[in-house]
């Protein structure tokens, strides 16, 4: 008694587990003692789950190391398919960013305190790896400079594109209106930073680095305009 008609019926559609140490060798054992695997013909692994899991844990550096190695044999095309996964499966992304996010919300400072020390473990490498971008894209250099500044002084700050400055104003210095030399672009704000100008696109205008730098922080009521060169 105590048997459930259900586990009872697949009790006898059961196998035995083969395995030699398997607690439960030799007696019929329930379907759902089995994982499913379709490969075979009853449609069941043949070591029972506990065998499978025992087998498991007494292989598990053996198993991660056959698991990596088969992944960096086949990085590119595991990298691609989980990439396509990822960008096709709405709801699997989803799900996966929502258990990122979760994670991050449960796990803030720990993060926080582990990007910290990673940082500085990596201070000189990161500076290095910074200083040769920065010096290899000079546009995303001036945007990150400028940005940088106009938060310190608190000034509104959009999204600037100095290509996109230099494609509406053309080779063309309001300042002095006369062309600008390739090598002599400079970008002002029009209402400086310091008086309350934002850094936008809107606010910044194509000029010669010499009138930039005698303009200073003044407004343009305050400056003989245009300015006269040489
Ligand atoms: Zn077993
Ligand atoms: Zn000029």
């Amino acid at each position: 008694m105590g048997v459930s008609a259900r586990s009872d019926a697949s009790a006898v559609t059961g196998k035995r587990c083969p395995r030699t140490t398997c607690a439960k060798r030799g007696v019929v054992q329930p379907r759902d003692a089995f994982h499913k695997d379709r490969r075979n013909k009853d449609g069941l692994e043949s070591w029972c789950k506990a065998c499978v899991r025992q087998y498991n844990e007494e292989n598990k550096d053996r198993i991660n190391a056959y698991r990596r190695e088969r992944y960096r044999a086949n990085r590119e095309r595991e990298r691609e398919k989980s990439r396509t996964y990822y960008a096709t499966n709405d709801a699997y992304r989803e799900k996966a960013l929502e258990k990122d996010r979760a994670y991050y919300r449960a796990n803030r400072e720990k993060i926080a305190a582990y990007d910290r020390e990673r940082n500085q473990r990596n201070a000189e490498k990161n500076l290095a790896y910074n200083r040769a971008y920065l010096e290899a894209h000079p546009e995303k250099s001036r945007e990150y400079n400028a940005r940088y500044h106009a938060r310190k002084r608190g000034a509104t700050v959009e999204s600037v594109s100095y290509e996109r400055i230099l494609a509406r104003d053309g080779h063309w210095c309001y300042l002095c209106e006369n062309d600008v030399a390739p090598n002599e672009v400079s970008y002002d704000h029009v209402v400086p930073l310091s008086r309350g100008g934002a850094h936008s696109e809107a606010n910044i205008k194509v000029v010669h680095r010499s009138c930039n730098s005698r303009k200073l922080n003044r407004l343009l009521s305050e400056l003989k305009l245009p300015f006269q060169n040489g």
